[in-house]
């Protein structure tokens, strides 16, 4: 008999118990939160719970972990001058070179708090799949400190052209991609890009990403009757066209979405990435969905970040918080609505149930220094991730104010260091 091979990523040990003591919930509750395994085992007053490691969250806010729909890691940080929103993205070199820059970039994001990850990524003519097999690896690396999702992103599936994208997309859902990804609007025929790809995933019984602008009713038309009510979920984004139909014509489409019951990422940032924001002209569509109508509807919207310093967004960065702070701040949601767009609706999104601060849900656990969701939107700098019961990254900010009547190069603050929220 064979010897069994160990498991490349053993389980969490089931103990010893960890207590997250003092923080806030939501609705203003002083906590504790007692984790046991990868489950949060109770929640009671502060003070109430005991356990042999504790760590004092007393000044912060405890929320769910957020998630992050819609990334582009494998192009992360390729802003490098001069920059040409127009060029061909960067094939981002070797499978190790890859693996590096989306690793980089996926710690970046669970920094900021996204224990869960979903990555776009080129495949098919100079790209091959090796930025596949590179965010494959660096998923499997990452295991234990969060969840990479990665979902292919090919270019022409169409006619003899074609033929080896449509093998390149079969081969990376035999690799293990999370969903079938497609691009009708970088493919000569978009009609027959949106079959391809519901033919295959209708074969695999896989969920959909798919980017798409939504600039063209007659486009989205076709989109909704494809892939409306399909078995496995459906996600599309940007969207960022949408709102440039005409008023009649985007009133129809946001029904039509609501109807097919597809799942829409937004990107506050910016309103577009890589994928929807190549080509002439395109990069000028800095449009974001209309939030507030989608919803209004009935459509599940999300909320994502698209662009981490690439050509499509060179400031751009995987901060969950931050595309809730942009929807807040331009009034189109209050600071609730914002968070759940990057929380429980992102999570929907991927196929994910949702994340609580509750006994008995999945211990992802985002706390942040401060006492509301508003005052956390505004500032959130010191952060502590918890992800399948195991404090996975802390952040922590100090401010420091000159005292005037010292040296110019201040040795000791006014009165010692402040913690920044
Ligand atoms: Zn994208």
């Amino acid at each position: 008999m064979p010897a069994e091979t160990p498991p490349e990523h053993p389980a969490a040990p089931s103990g010893p118990a960890l207590l997250l003591s003092g923080a806030r919930q939501a609705d203003g509750r002083a906590v504790d939160v007692r984790i046991l395994g990868e489950r949060i085992e109770s929640v009671g007053p502060a003070g109430s719970l005991s356990a042999p490691d504790r760590l004092d969250l007393t000044g912060y806010l405890l929320l769910p972990a957020p998630t992050e729909p819609h990334a582009h890691l494998d192009e992360a940080f390729s802003a490098t001058p001069p920059l040409n929103p127009c060029a061909e993205p960067d094939a981002g070199g070797s499978a190790e070179a890859l693996q590096r820059r989306i690793t980089e970039a996926a710690l970046s994001g669970l920094g900021y708090g996204a224990t869960v990850q979903r990555t776009h990524v080129r495949i098919g003519g100079a790209h091959g799949l090796t930025a596949m097999t590179a965010a494959l690896q660096a998923a499997r690396a990452l295991h234990g400190l969060m969840e990479l999702q990665v979902v292919p992103l090919p270019g022409t599936l169409t006619g003899r052209s074609g033929a080896e994208g449509r093998a390149a997309l079969r081969e990376a859902l035999a690799m293990g991609a999370h969903a079938v990804g497609g691009c009708p609007e970088e493919d000569p025929d978009p009609d027959a890009h949106l079959d391809a790809v519901a033919a295959l995933a209708d074969e695999c019984r896989s969920p959909v990403d798919l980017h798409a602008d939504l600039g063209d009713p007659r486009r989205l038309a076709r989109l909704a009757a494809v892939f409306g009510q399909f078995p496995q979920r459906v996600t599309v984004g940007p969207c960022a066209a949408l709102e440039l139909q005409r008023p009649e014509d985007a009133t129809r489409a946001i029904d039509r979405l609501a109807s097919a019951g597809m799942a829409v990422v937004l990107l506050p940032q910016s309103g577009y990435c890589v994928a929807a924001g190549r080509g002439p002209g395109r990069a000028r569509v800095a449009q974001r969905a209309p939030v507030r109508r989608l919803l209004a509807a009935g459509v599940a919207v999300a909320a994502g970040s698209g662009a981490l310093r690439d050509l499509a967004n060179p400031v751009g960065r995987v901060d969950p918080l931050e595309a809730a702070f942009l929807l807040a701040a331009s009034g189109e949601l209050d600071e609730v609505e914002a968070y759940e767009r990057v929380s429980g609706a992102a999570r929907w999104a991927l196929g994910l149930a949702p994340v609580l601060v509750a006994p008995g849900a999945p211990a992802d656990i985002l706390a942040v220094r401060g006492d509301t969701l508003r005052g956390v939107l505004s500032g959130g700098h010191s952060r502590v991730v918890v992800h399948g019961g195991r404090v996975v990254s802390r952040t922590s900010a100090v401010r420091e104010f000159a005292d005037t009547t010292a040296p110019a190069v201040p040795r000791q603050g006014r009165s010692g260091p402040v913690p920044l929220e």
